[in-house]
């Protein structure tokens, strides 16, 4: 057998090789967050920003750890990486009143029945600033927030809808063209008055909605825009005595002249709306353009809403020690499950099994099908390429043969608290001591199929080669890093290109994905429940979210593999707690271990 006595080294690492290289110092040390945070202070001094740091403090206050986002806040209008990972409906509804006239009106008895959805499915109605905030810096909001507009001023807002949001406890939003205060056209608008009483409640933030509501802002010459731009501001700040720092496009129309007006009139985010496609507010190009959804999109905003994930620590780009937690989306009709958070560990087994067989006794949460694997035999764990894992600790070589043919493809490497992809070379990358220079903790490797998404960005149909039937529609499989450094698997529920699915993942904010084997192969378990529609080709290798460590457990023990078995608080105990790990391989030999 291959590769015996290499894993399990209880010695330290080998000190010649981490003194005569500096595998992933350099790398590691350039933190993206910590490069936005420099350029985001040049960005939010600069003249032509609208919102200077101590005019932010208060937008900020309200998120959870003000220390932690302010720092990190991406430059003006952008939208933080990390917010990526977070799917916040801003749900718009027009007027509320007894007796329905257009298909988008609510009655006041629909309307509380949309609130009472939201509390029974455990929803957190958000103020604006709260999701700006969020956006601006990539701190999560509640797990489940949604996001409650009204456009328009009509008189419904204050008779039936102020009122049940102060029932509820729930912020809204309410858009206003100063044109129609006081005025009656066909349906009554708001008083100054009622608008007055309502804009002193904190639950309620005033956002304008230009002065004549015209059908397209960007048919006006700039004088005209800049009137019902700027001097909309001006009226409701100086008739309410708050400050409307939100712009609502009249019918969701803009341009980039549009949107240059907003940000000059000192806006600190402008909504906007389609009725060709729904997305979510952190799908958005920027603070400028942020999407909406009708109201009548409420069942899947339940569905799909997601506050984002946690900060990464402080100076890290990888997070190994958040909770795993699934994320279920759909995107340009297609369904994706990922699960995210927790650590990544990758079994190999020593034949060929359905994934959740193969995760049955261990801690994992969730896994994904693995590496490619050899089809040459019915029934074998040959893996096509060199392969390291931590329930075995026995680095097997990939064959001559095959490892000629798969060089540029993504070798996966795993250490304790972050992981690596790089384009794999046959001569370099074929043995431990080799895998060690690159990684000098390294717990596990394999060699993935191809990039679908490198640098937060989709790949073009050129990156991937010659790999087989990657421009065909199938089931994909593919594992991870996002945007909050944790690390990510999944599947696609839905058939579909590798540069398409490459796409959808970096909008879903993915930072770095490969492709496993996908296909007939691709499969999802969520512990003993496969999450696909077909049964999947048994595979022999796994990539699988354990929980995150306990610090004093992670102290304990002495190996790499030793940190992810479950409750292991000595180094008997840890060695114990894999035998059972996966079907048909044995623990390893505590003699040599023990050496
Ligand atoms: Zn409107």
């Amino acid at each position: 057998m291959l590769g015996l006595g290499v894993g399990y080294a209880a010695e330290p690492w080998d000190r010649a090789l981490e003194s005569e290289t500096q595998p992933f110092g350099a790398k590691c040390s350039v933190n993206p967050l910590v490069a936005q945070t420099a350029t985001a202070d040049a960005g939010s001094l600069g003249s032509s920003g609208p919102a200077p740091a101590a005019d932010q403090a208060p937008l900020f206050s309200s998120v959870a750890d003000t220390l932690v986002a302010l720092p990190l806040a991406a430059p003006f209008p952008q939208i933080h990486p990390q917010a990526r990972l977070g799917r916040v409906p801003v749900l718009m509804y027009h007027d509320v009143l007894p007796r329905k006239e257009v298909f988008f009106d609510v009655t006041p008895a629909e309307f509380e029945a949309h609130l009472q959805a939201i509390q029974e499915n455990g929803l957190t109605p958000i103020s604006l600033d709260q999701l700006v905030a969020h956006l601006a810096t990539g701190a999560p909001l509640p797990p489940k927030p949604v996001l409650l507009t009204f456009d328009d001023g009509y008189l419904g807002h204050y008779e039936y809808v102020y009122p049940l949001l102060k029932k509820y406890g729930y912020p809204g939003v309410f858009s206003i063209y100063t044109g129609k205060v006081e005025r009656d056209y066909g349906r009554p608008g708001l008083t100054w008055a009622q608008l007055r009483e309502m804009a002193a409640d904190p639950l309620v933030a005033i956002a304008s909605h230009s002065i004549t509501h015209p059908k397209n802002l960007a048919d006006l010459d700039d004088q005209e825009l800049r009137w019902e731009v700027t001097t909309s501001k001006r009226i409701l700040e100086e008739k309410l005595g708050v400050s409307v720092k939100h712009f609502v496009y009249p019918e969701g129309n803009y341009d980039e002249r549009v949107k240059a007006a907003v940000r000059q009139a000192g806006y600190r985010s402008a909504l906007t709306m389609s009725n060709q496609v729904d997305r979510f507010a952190n799908e958005s190009d920027d603070l400028l353009s942020i999407a909406r959804l009708g109201q009548s999109k409420l069942s899947m905003a339940i569905a799909q809403s997601d506050g984002g994930a946690p900060l990464p620590p402080l100076g890290s780009a990888f997070n190994f020690t958040a909770p795993v937690r699934k994320r279920q989306l759909e995107l340009d009709g297609v369904s994706l499950v990922l699960f995210a958070g927790g650590r990544p560990v990758t079994l190999h087994a020593d034949s060929r099994y359905q994934v959740s067989e193969i995760i049955a006794n261990t801690p994992a949460v969730a896994a994904v099908d693995g590496g490619f694997f050899s089809m040459k035999y019915l029934d074998s764990n040959v893996m096509i390429g060199p392969v390291y894992s931590q329930n075995t600790g026995q680095f097997v070589p990939g064959s001559a043969w095959d490892i000629s043919k798969i060089g540029g493809r993504p070798l996966v490497l795993v250490g304790p608290d972050r992981a690596e992809f790089v384009p794999f070379d046959p001569q370099q990358h074929n043995t431990l001591a080799r895998l060690r220079k690159l990684m000098p903790d390294v717990t596990d490797a394999f060699v993935a199929g191809a990039w679908l998404v490198k640098d937060g960005k989709g790949r073009s149909p050129a990156s991937f080669r010659d790999l087989f039937g990657f421009d065909v529609p199938r089931h994909r499989a593919f594992w991870g890093i996002d945007q909050a450094g944790q690390p990510v698997v999944g599947v696609s529920k839905e058939r579909i290109d590798s540069v398409a699915l490459g796409e959808l993942l970096s909008r879903a904010g993915l930072r770095e994905v490969v492709m496993l084997d996908s296909g007939a192969s691709a499969s999802l378990a969520h512990g003993e429940e496969l999450l696909v529609d077909y049964t999947p080709r048994p595979v022999p290798h796994v990539v699988a979210l354990f929980p995150p460590i306990e610090s004093e457990m992670a102290q304990s023990c002495e190996f790499p593999i030793a940190k992810v078995a479950a409750g292991c608080n000595g180094r008997d105990r840890c060695l114990d707690a894999l035998t059972a790990f996966v079907p048909g391989v044995q623990p390893p030999n505590q003699a040599s271990v023990r050496r």
